[in-house]
């Protein structure tokens, strides 16, 4: 989202119009995408992760403190997804509109039921980075609606003069959604029961949305690197279960991956595990259609 020339804002501000947005900071461009979608020219919104990154081990730079300092709302995911940079960000970035509890503060995984909860938390072999169960809800086909609805709520908090502007635009976006659903639910019939192969369990949402079957994951536990006997235990999996397709984001499209691919013959199709996570892929509704497009041309084509 462009910011109107200086000058132009100035005038305004000095003819006494309101002519302020909101500063938003979103953690993943998803979150991005679809508060510009809410907000339109309202808000200003910049993403902390550029969509190739590791989604749980995204770098910062000083900029983002800058931004987080004066944003009127930040919206992260939760479920522990940002959990390596976001209360570092809140405790630098000294702005108590935006703490947790706070008006500003929108988290989009509340209400959402999460799946893979573990059972207990386990520190041998390392921790799992998803302690509060799956945090990749973003990849859920349901994902974009929930998603709208706790940023429109947030806004609502922030910005309750301008209540109607956003409500207009969140029946605007859902109406897309339920255009988008209708679309991906034909497709999604032609992947029922279709084996696959992950690499980190970003994928599962989707997979379960669907009624696929997600056979092994590469990793044996979210965020630990298999060792040589784990790889040979997915080979071994991959051959016997006959799957053909491992599926895998631009970051963990790693030799670990292409081991097991190599040596099992299944095909490595690397998938955007958020917005701009491959090329061409620009907003939430378009990701989803590029992951509905791949998956059916890979599994059903
Ligand atoms: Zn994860």
């Amino acid at each position: 989202m462009k910011r109107m020339p200086t000058s132009l804002a100035a005038a305004l501000l000095l003819g006494g119009v309101a002519a302020a947005q909101l500063d938003v900071v979103a953690t993943i461009p998803d979150l991005k995408d679809i508060a510009e979608e809410i907000g339109g020219d309202r808000v200003d919104v910049i993403s902390i992760a550029r969509g190739t990154e590791n989604i749980h081990g995204v770098s910062l730079r000083p900029s983002h403190l800058v931004k987080v300092n004066k944003a009127d709302v930040l919206i992260q995911i939760g479920l522990s997804l940002e959990h390596a940079y976001v209360p570092g960000l809140l405790e630098k970035g000294r702005n108590r509109r935006i703490q947790p509890g706070a008006p500003g503060f929108v988290n989009c995984s509340e209400g959402w039921e999460a799946i893979d909860v573990p059972e207990e938390i386990s520190r041998s072999r390392g921790a799992d980075i998803h302690p509060l169960g799956n945090p990749h809800m973003n990849i859920d086909p349901r994902g974009g609606r929930h998603m709208a609805d706790r940023i429109l709520a947030g806004f609502l908090r922030v910005d309750p003069e301008h209540a109607e502007h956003y409500e207009k635009r969140h029946a605007a976006y859902v109406a897309k959604l339920d255009e988008a659903e209708t679309r991906w639910a034909k497709l999604g019939e032609r992947l029922r029961g279709k084996k696959i192969a992950i690499y980190h369990n970003d994928f599962t949402y989707f997979a379960r949305h669907y009624g696929m079957n997600v056979v092994t994951s590469v990793e044996p536990k979210p965020g630990v690197p298999p060792s040589p006997k784990d790889l040979a235990r997915t080979v071994e999996v991959l051959r016997r279960e006959q799957v053909g397709v491992i599926l895998t984001a631009k970051w963990s499209n790693n030799k670990d991956v292409r081991f097991v691919a190599e040596k099992s013959g299944a095909r490595v199709i690397e998938i955007p595990i958020m917005v701009h996570g491959v090329k061409g892929v620009d907003t939430w509704i378009g990701m989803m259609d590029f992951l509905h497009r791949e998956l059916v041309g890979a599994l059903d084509p």
